[in-house]
């Protein structure tokens, strides 16, 4: 077959056979797949196939294999970590680019979009004035950032970091509650994991600011060059927002760049009555957010907000190569005339990726199917769900609510007189609970106490799994006592 893929026309029947079996998983009425794993193991076990089988055998296999035993975090009742299926719009988007706009780059509809929706979701979040570039996820987001950072830092005592690497020992002040991709990056970014200084935080897990300028004025006087100051919107263990005036104030002041961890917390800025704890986002030099968390796209994408995107240009450049020589339009002259005249915006001398694929179509979907004001309301019912739990816990007798939410998380936990180690009841408790496939939390530790996390973020996520989730809990905390 020459015309590969699939001979014209096919691709329709193909894409619909996958769409129904995609319906049929929705429902959700399949046991977990673990259930059936000596199977589906063994009929994917095969050796290297020395003949192809064809494209139906494909789509065969992944409806009957594959989609058939998949994994639960789309599930309505998985609300574990901070991950959740992605929604119709992000599924549509991503096929229809996978297929007609394989890459960012050229002057194509998805290229125009890239940007459009980058310019969206600063409008939405609170950044207007910003810039950004996708990325992978809060990973790369918080890697992309931090080069920044660096670049500033570096360029200010007149050395190009990019180039030259780096000839000192830096610092970034980070709370001790932030995501570890911030020391992951330090390492990747030739700083070194140790560079990354955790600060104290309180017992709402918000950063200790009089230690923050402790620190710095420590560190001042041993000659150590400030990088950054990293502030969390929303902290991977509780949702905490940090004090976002205060910190920007003390980078200003110190001539520090001011980085935003946003990668769940930031869409939280759409709930009136939260966005007083974003207060002070304007100060940030770069902000990140991964919209495959809380605004429900596929795995695969992260943004990078930045004031000055030509600084991330300098950081990140891959300097010219002679196969592009020629072969775009340089002349400044002509006009364009085809798509291939220009690469357009340079998002892979942004960032550390050139081939990526068109991630912005998949947050101008979401954004032109439900707009603004689908996602307020959803993040409202999120953060609902949350305070709500909390009160059912706190009235409860056989529950205890360890702390107050700040977003879409509740953290709390079956208490009884009768249990010594409350600790391993609840590890024990949850472990039965996740097996029963209905309510599928995570658990964290608040202080030393053992937590039970649900974090809801899932655009399926609906209020009767609040009372839902507490009756299972009450039974089978009852049932092992
Ligand atoms: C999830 C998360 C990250 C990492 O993002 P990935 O998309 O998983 O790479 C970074 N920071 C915070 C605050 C997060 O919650």
């Amino acid at each position: 077959m020459s015309k590969d893929l699939a001979e014209t026309g096919r691709l329709q029947v193909l894409l619909s056979q996958l769409g129904g079996a995609l319906d049929g998983y929705l429902d959700f009425a399949h046991p977990d797949a673990f259930q059936s794993r000596d199977d589906w193991q063994a009929a994917l076990n095969r050796p290297l196939p020395e003949k192809g089988e064809g494209i139906d055998s494909v789509v065969k296999e992944l409806i009957d294999t594959l989609v058939a035993n998949a994994s639960a975090v789309p599930n309505p009742g998985f609300s574990g970590y901070i991950t959740t299926g992605g929604v119709t719009a992000s599924a549509l988007a991503t096929t229809a680019a996978s297929i007609s706009s394989p890459q960012r780059y050229m002057l194509t509809a998805f290229n125009y979009v890239e940007e459009l929706s980058l310019l969206w979701l600063a409008q939405m979040l609170g950044i207007p004035t910003l810039k950004g570039v996708y990325s992978s996820g809060g990973s790369v987001a918080n890697l992309v950032a931090l080069g920044g950072a660096r670049q500033q830092a570096f360029e200010a005592i007149g050395i190009d970091p990019a180039s030259e690497g780096i000839d000192r020992p830096v610092r970034i002040y980070a709370s001790d509650q932030c995501h570890h991709t911030i020391q992951r990056s330090a390492g990747v970014l030739g700083l070194g994991r140790r560079s990354v200084r955790a600060i104290p935080s309180d017992a709402n897990g918000c950063i200790r600011v009089d230690a923050l300028e402790q620190a710095i004025e420590e560190d001042r006087a041993q000659n150590l060059l400030p990088i950054a100051i990293v502030a969390n919107a929303g902290t991977t263990n509780t949702g905490a927002i940090d004090p976002l005036r205060a910190l920007g104030t003390i980078a200003q002041k110190n001539g520090i760049w001011f980085h935003i961890d946003g990668a769940y917390g930031l869409p939280g800025i759409l709930d009136p009555r939260k966005a007083p704890l974003y207060d002070g986002l304007e100060l940030a030099d770069s902000v990140i957010v991964d919209p495959h968390k809380w605004l429900g796209a596929s795995v695969g994408v992260a943004a990078t907000f930045v004031k000055d995107r030509d600084i991330l240009l300098r950081a990140f450049t891959q300097e010219p190569a002679d196969y592009l020589e020629g072969s775009v339009e340089t002349d400044e002259s002509e006009t364009y005339q085809h798509s291939l005249d220009d690469f357009g915006i340079p998002y892979y001398d942004y960032g550390v990726e050139l081939s990526a694929p068109c991630r912005g179509v998949v947050v101008w979907s979401m954004i032109k199917e439900i707009g603004e004001e689908g996602f307020r309301q959803r993040i409202m019912r999120h953060n609902d769900m949350a305070s709500s739990l909390a009160r059912i816990a706190q009235q409860h007798p056989q529950l205890e609510l360890l702390l107050e939410p700040t977003l879409s998380i509740c953290c709390f936990r079956f208490v009884d007189d009768r249990v010594d180690d409350l600790n391993a009841f609840n590890q024990k408790l949850l472990r039965h609970l996740v097996r029963e496939n209905n309510y599928m939390p995570t658990s964290t530790r608040i202080g030393d106490k053992l937590a039970i996390r649900p974090c809801y973020i899932g655009a399926r996520h609906e209020p009767e799994q609040v009372q839902g989730l507490i009756d299972e809990v009450i039974r089978i905390g009852n049932r092992l006592l």
